[in-house]
């Protein structure tokens, strides 16, 4: 059994990962330690065997979500679908990310990203802005597959010059055929692919770019205060997307060399996967799922960027409303306007 969670060195209690200063806090006497402070006096499990992590297991019944999360955070209601009714259990599974990107935003801003983002939202529901709603926000570790791909592609195709001048009283015309292949290899560093079913794909693509450049080892200490959803989607069925990706980019990359024709078309091309190496991550987001006439809208923020995304429905009711302010306004106009002038 692997010591989890960082206690304080001052006072023993629990300690929580703090984004802003990217150390560990003490939330009773306020002090701070970094990871070096602290794997000083707790170090490290040496082998994997003894970092069994010790973590609760949350199951929703009415979703099938399953989070997970260290003694220092408790849920209290579903992140996806609000239902109050979860069941808390000991995990007892393999969760063993590689890497991780900590946390960097904070609750409160990632609340104050929403507050702005539902403001400009004329037409959503009043309920969406709520604060009770709002503080349902929540700091989430979701799960990745990154690879590392070697492709190998070719890309074939016709070109055609075509070249006028004139000489004497002649206007000459020369067109050149060629064929024309591109061959190239390319390598790529953690192309990352969604591995949760449950958070919506097109808007986790829409939280990219995450920045590698604040990627770690993975360490239980930085899952408190936050939740992890363990992945549902298989590293070869994540395989398969990544190689669509990276061979779409691959012919891209090769088709953009092509230039100085006055017409080019393709006639073939392939791209060969040579290799592809897959490693589990957490990546950070906060989540807001709201509920409206039974269907989540989920709002989310990039948690190292501050990058938004989100979906609202738009109220009939306000809109309609609206409509009926700018009749009004438009009738008041109509009539004042030729009391006025009349
Ligand atoms: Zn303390
Ligand atoms: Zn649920």
């Amino acid at each position: 059994m692997g010591a989890l969670q960082y206690k304080c060195l001052n006072c023993k209690a629990g300690l929580e990962f703090d984004p802003p200063s990217q150390q560990w806090k003490c939330n009773y006497c306020f002090s701070m330690f970094s990871k070096e402070e602290l794997d000083a006096v707790h170090p490290p499990p040496k082998t994997e065997d003894e970092d069994t992590p010790e973590l609760d297991l949350y199951h929703c019944d009415s979703c099938g979500a399953d989070l997970l999360a260290d003694s220092t955070t408790s849920a209290t209601f579903c992140l996806y679908c609000k239902n109050p009714t979860i069941i808390k259990s000991r995990f007892s599974g393999r969760f063993k990310p590689r890497y991780l990107i900590p946390f960097f935003l904070t609750k409160d801003q990632a609340m104050e990203l929403y507050r702005k983002w539902i403001s400009r939202r004329l037409f959503a529901p009043s309920e969406f802005k709520y604060q009770e709603e709002i503080d349902k926000i929540t700091g989430v570790y979701a799960p990745f597959w990154l690879f590392d791909c070697k492709t190998n592609g070719t890309v074939r195709g016709k070109g055609i010059r075509v070249t006028h001048w004139v000489q004497g009283q002649y206007r000459y015309t020369r067109t050149q055929h060629f064929q024309v292949v591109r061959r190239g290899t390319i390598e790529y560093k953690k192309v990352p692919v969604d591995a949760s079913q449950k958070l919506d794909d097109t808007l986790m693509q829409l939280m990219e770019p995450y920045h590698y450049k604040d990627m770690t080892d993975f360490s239980m200490q930085y899952m408190s205060g936050f939740m992890a959803e363990k992945y549902d989607v298989e590293s070869e069925e994540a395989k398969t997307t990544v190689k669509r990706r990276v061979a779409q980019y691959t012919e891209k990359r090769l088709r953009d060399t092509i230039a100085g024709y006055t017409s080019y078309r393709d006639t073939d091309s392939n791209v060969m996967l040579e290799e592809c190496e897959e490693n589990y991550a957490l990546l950070p987001v906060y989540l807001l799922v709201n509920k409206y006439k039974d269907r989540e809208h989920l709002f989310m923020v990039n948690g190292q960027t501050g990058k938004v995304a989100g979906e609202t429905p738009i109220s009939r009711w306000k809109q309609l409303s609206f409509a009926g302010l700018i009749f009004a306004a438009v009738w008041l106009l109509a009539v004042f306007g030729g009391a006025f002038f009349g």
